[in-house]
């Protein structure tokens, strides 16, 4: 028998969490972010529940491929750009439309030797300070690009440091808006988080940048959880108990001795460690599900095991279900935001982690 572990992602749940983008943008056509493998879904696991986007936006070359691959013929938007001359090629190949971020790269596209001419989608730094041509600058990279012959199209887009709380958008968008007036071409500036909590910068979207709502998981957790916003879980990671323990009051479980039990209590061993991808420093007391039932993990996480405590599941033994995220058998759910915020990182960081060990299914 495999080792009991396995992850399930829910292709209804993609496909509803699509339809919650379209809501908040009615008039918005929506990139469907797949960017690391989809959140560590995997491409084409996610292609089902995500078709009907009108786009699919990622980074990596060899993953616009696949998504070609697959079949789609619409709109691939490559993030960043090209990161050498020859990737126009694959480019102007397989019609991918591409960000320009940086006067190199208007450089190579001016090079560039095509028949068909590309449509780009000119990147606005408007306080990110990642990527993007400075407001001073926009213009200009804007005129440069009109003038390329090997330029069809240009698009205007820009990103949000803080669009899940904090300063919010409001110098960004003004920025943006004040630079692009009177540009002609459609503008794309929002990604999950702009597009659940601000109206503004989706009236002001011809393309939403959907990428964590897709996966069922709040863009501004614990503001929110992914149920207030109506996401669904997108993937379940779940195990089994391979061995219980009872140990005595002031027994120790695990490397480091780090957890000691107050009184006598049973313990589970769950076949999940970090070399599954979770995460190595996720601390006592981070919720899981046994049974279907909530209880936490005690001690430290180690490469292919973790340690439950089995006290609100006293029937809980060998075989029994463990829900590390996501759905379980009952019906209970277990937020992936609230693994991530115990362990004191994001949703996202969680699920592109998923190791490649882990045996994945693809359900309805
Ligand atoms: C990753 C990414 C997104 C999607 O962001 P989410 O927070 O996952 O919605 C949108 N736009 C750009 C440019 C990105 O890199």
């Amino acid at each position: 028998m495999p080792r009991p572990i396995s992850a399930t992602i829910h292709l209804a749940a993609l496909h509803h969490n699509l339809a919650r983008s379209r809501r908040a943008a009615p008039d918005a056509k929506v990139w469907a972010v797949v960017k690391a493998n989809a959140y560590g879904h995997g491409i084409e696991r996610v292609f089902e529940g995500l078709r009907s986007a009108d786009g699919f936006a990622l980074l990596d070359l060899e993953e616009a491929q696949r998504v070609r691959g697959l079949g789609w013929r619409g709109p691939v938007l490559l993030l960043e750009g090209v990161f050498e001359p020859r990737d126009l090629e694959l480019c102007s190949r397989l019609d991918l439309w591409h960000t320009v971020h940086c006067d190199e790269q208007i450089d190579w596209l001016a090079a560039h030797k095509t028949n068909t001419g590309h449509r780009v989608f000119l990147k606005m730094n408007s306080g990110m300070n990642r990527l993007g041509f400075t407001p001073e600058s926009y213009r200009s990279a804007w005129a440069r690009l009109n003038a390329l012959p090997q330029v069809d199209e240009i698009s205007l887009m820009t990103h949000f440091s803080d669009a899940d709380g904090g300063q919010g958008i409001a110098a960004q968008m003004a920025c943006f808006a004040e630079v692009t007036r009177d540009l002609p071409g459609e503008r794309s500036v929002s990604n999950s988080a702009a597009t659940l909590r601000h109206a503004d910068a989706v009236a002001a979207s011809d393309w939403i940048r959907p990428g964590i709502s897709l996966y069922g998981s709040a863009p501004d957790y614990p503001e929110h959880s992914s149920a207030a916003w109506g996401l669904q879980p997108s993937m379940t990671l779940a195990s089994k108990i391979i061995a219980t323990q009872s140990i005595d009051a002031g027994a120790s479980v695990g490397y480091g001795s780090k957890f000691v039990a107050q009184s006598p209590m049973r313990i589970g061993v769950v076949a999940c460690g970090y070399a599954d991808g979770y995460p190595r420093v996720a601390p006592t007391g981070t919720p899981v599900l046994v049974d279907g039932v909530r209880t936490r993990l005690i001690g430290r996480v180690s490469m292919d095991m973790v340690t439950v405590d089995l006290t609100p599941v006293p029937n809980a033994g060998m075989g029994s279900e463990v829900t590390l995220w996501g759905y379980a058998s009952n019906g209970s759910v277990l937020g992936i935001d609230e693994v991530a915020h115990s362990v004191g990182t994001l949703g996202y960081e969680l699920m592109c982690a998923l190791a490649l060990r882990v045996p994945v299914q693809v359900v309805d």
